[in-house]
């Protein structure tokens, strides 16, 4: 396919929730190209965001175009359809050029005998010993392992293949990026299972070029990596090893590349994925999206005054719901509530204070990441305010922007692309 949109080898994903940083954002990118080194900004956001924002996906295209010609962007840049499926995808079609396919929820369902016979019989090469160039152990898989994952998972990669064509038919062929997500599913999948999924992928002839797995360990919202970090480094290289082979030995494009669903701010990953990608000559695509948010109410705290005023009472209301508000992030929340200052003491604190306990600095004391994780969660409060907040966020622009760029490039860009 000549001509096809054809995703570049290193890309974030920033999401943007109230869709008024994506110029902030790109400054980000641009201090990279500064130094040399491209990465491609993508804009993601999920239905459910949209739902409780009450924005929609025009929304986020047209802030992102504004963003690109304020800047003079001149690289490429995308608008991701993040995790939908076929109930969702109609409304994304006309301003997305990047879509998240997400089939986490068809892992483990039934897929038809058959399916699972013909597949295992249609690929031998995968029952051999197979050494894969950047991976220690060959792989050895027995028949019923092959058997096994393929009953797992391809209904999923079936239900992939469905959405795909109906973006196909409406987009065109060529004129979108596809991605694969499993991530939010309870158990992470194996570089020899992400092989065989790769091997059905291919079968559906969908032209992949980023798979989200879901890795080892707790990926938290907006906080570190706090499981074992030699297991995800690990992983981490034998799935981008698996990568590259699958896309030589079944035709899917040549710069397929893993999408890393960060939940946000990694931060201890990001020295060993920035190896791996060395090492390998990989490239990557990191969605760290739901950070920006927290840099608004940084920056509104920081501008103090009536800013400082609403992020506090933005604090106050999520304390008083944080049930509500956790519930849907249950398994990717991980809140303290001894550590969960009250509100009346919130009243009292000054800028700096609200600001070091809300901000990802892992060498700052007052760092509290209860407090973090629970404002993490709370852009519904904040959503409720309308207007009220959104005048205040454009009156404290320059304190927010300042923090929005400063965080996606000093504490994620430059760990991750430029070492
Ligand atoms: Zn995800």
């Amino acid at each position: 396919m000549s001509g096809a949109l054809s995703l570049a080898k290193y890309s974030i994903g920033v999401g943007d929730r109230f869709a008024h940083q994506a110029k902030s954002q790109l400054e980000a990118c641009r201090k990279a190209l500064e130094q040399g080194v491209e990465v491609i900004p993508v804009w993601n956001k999920s239905n459910r965001e949209h739902t409780i924002i009450g924005s929609t996906p025009a929304d986020t295209r047209a802030a992102a175009d504004l963003a690109v010609k304020a800047l003079g962007w001149e690289l490429p840049y995308h608008v991701d359809a993040d995790h939908i499926n076929l109930k969702t995808l109609d409304k994304f079609i006309e301003a997305c050029d990047f879509f998240t396919i997400d089939v986490a929820e068809l892992i483990g369902q039934p897929c038809g005998a058959t399916a699972v016979q013909r597949f295992v019989d249609s690929h031998p090469e995968l029952r051999a010993d197979l050494v894969i160039p950047g991976v220690d152990q060959p792989f050895r898989i027995e028949r019923d392992f092959l058997a096994q994952v393929a009953k797992k998972y391809l209904a999923a990669v079936q239900e992939a293949a469905q959405v795909y064509h109906r973006i196909e038919e409406k987009k065109g062929r060529g004129r979108f990026i596809t991605e694969v997500s499993m991530d939010e599913t309870d158990s992470p999948q194996t570089p020899a299972e992400m092989l065989i999924i790769l091997a059905a992928v291919a079968d559906e002839a969908i032209p992949i070029q980023t798979i989200a797995p879901k890795f080892s360990g707790r990926f938290d919202k907006g906080v570190d990596y706090e499981s074992d970090v030699s297991k995800f480094s690990r992983e981490f290289s034998d799935d981008a090893a698996v990568i590259a082979f699958a896309a030589r030995r079944y035709g899917l494009p040549p710069n397929l590349k893993l999408s890393i669903h960060s939940g946000s701010d990694k931060f201890s990953l990001y020295g060993p994925i920035h190896q791996t990608l060395r090492r390998l000559n990989a490239g990557v695509h990191l969605k760290t999206a739901g950070t920006t948010w927290l840099e608004e109410l940084t920056g509104l705290a920081e501008a103090g005054g009536a800013g400082l005023d609403l992020a506090k009472e933005i604090y106050a209301e999520a304390y008083a719901q944080r049930q509500d508000l956790c519930a849907p992030y249950a398994a990717v929340v991980n809140i303290d509530p001894a550590r969960l200052p009250p509100p009346p003491l919130v009243a009292g604190w000054t800028s700096e204070q609200f600001v070091a306990a809300l901000r990802h600095d892992p060498n700052c004391p007052a760092y509290n990441p209860s407090f973090r994780q629970l404002l993490h969660v709370a852009f519904k409060v904040a959503a409720r305010m309308g207007d009220r907040y959104l005048n205040l966020v454009s009156m404290t622009e320059t304190s927010i922007a300042r923090n929005v760029t400063a965080n996606l490039f000093d504490r994620h860009i430059k760990p991750v692309f430029i070492g």
